[in-house]
């Protein structure tokens, strides 16, 4: 099938923007998969757009197994809220979960890391991010912002998952507002790493097609690019 759409060239721009935007520190690109079919991920794949996160789990599932089954082996997120009776088809097919803003979800990762490692399917602990609601809207998932420490505090007592970093949706609104979820964001992520275990917990998510610069700016580790790649999506619901 012909679409408009060039991926190969479209990552190639995105990655020129990032470095523009990133004066030389480097930022990884992310690739919001959602709503994408299985040939469009292989292309981005094919253009080196191997770092890949999904929203919803059931297309997480069949297109990571698709993926694999053509050889090709993308480092997967999990993006999207998960659902608790989710949370074990998507520790399969991802390498990080990274929106866990809950006490509870991170125990139940646990739980089930710790049955993985005594059966022996996996070795060492599951990494994740812990999400902050930068922006106040009630719509939005994610810890917020006041008793983020305390939960990463709780988190990161948990033996068998490792908080690597911290993942945030910004504000929508003006750039001033968007510019200080994301300063919000990483204050909060860097008081975090002051915690006992966690000074090694140095990623920040943040950033989509619309903010990115912003966010690179004020300090992201990786973006997360969806429209800016595959064009607008089939359908916007997530
Ligand atoms: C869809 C999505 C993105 C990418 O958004 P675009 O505007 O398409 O770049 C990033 N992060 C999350 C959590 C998303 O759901």
């Amino acid at each position: 099938m012909m679409h408009p759409i060039d991926i190969a060239d479209n990552i190639a721009r995105v990655r020129d923007d990032i470095s523009r935007f990133a004066h030389g520190r480097h930022v990884d690109l992310m690739l919001a998969a959602k709503h994408q079919p299985l040939e469009r991920l292989a292309e981005a794949y094919n253009a080196g757009g191997t770092l890949m996160g999904h929203n919803l789990i059931d297309q997480l599932a069949t297109s990571t197994e698709g993926l694999h089954n053509a050889g090709f082996f993308p480092i997967t997120s999990v993006i999207g809220h998960v659902q608790s009776n989710k949370l074990s088809v998507a520790m399969q097919w991802a390498d990080r979960i990274d929106t866990v803003d809950s006490l509870k979800t991170a125990q139940r990762i646990n739980r089930r890391q710790e049955a993985r490692l005594a059966c022996g399917e996996v070795t060492g602990l599951y990494p994740i991010l812990l999400q902050i609601n930068s922006s106040g809207a009630s719509t939005q998932f994610g810890c917020s912002p006041d008793s983020f420490v305390e939960l990463a505090r709780a988190i990161s007592a948990l033996p068998s998952i490792h908080i690597a970093g911290v993942m945030t949706i910004g504000a929508q609104g003006t750039d001033t507002d968007i510019r200080s979820s994301f300063v919000l964001t990483r204050r909060l992520a860097e008081e975090m790493r002051n915690l006992p275990g966690l000074a090694d917990a140095d990623v920040l998510s943040m950033g989509m097609s619309s903010d990115m610069r912003i966010a690179i700016e004020e300090g992201s580790t990786v973006v997360r690019v969806g429209t800016a790649i595959f064009g607008a999506r089939p359908a916007q619901q997530a």
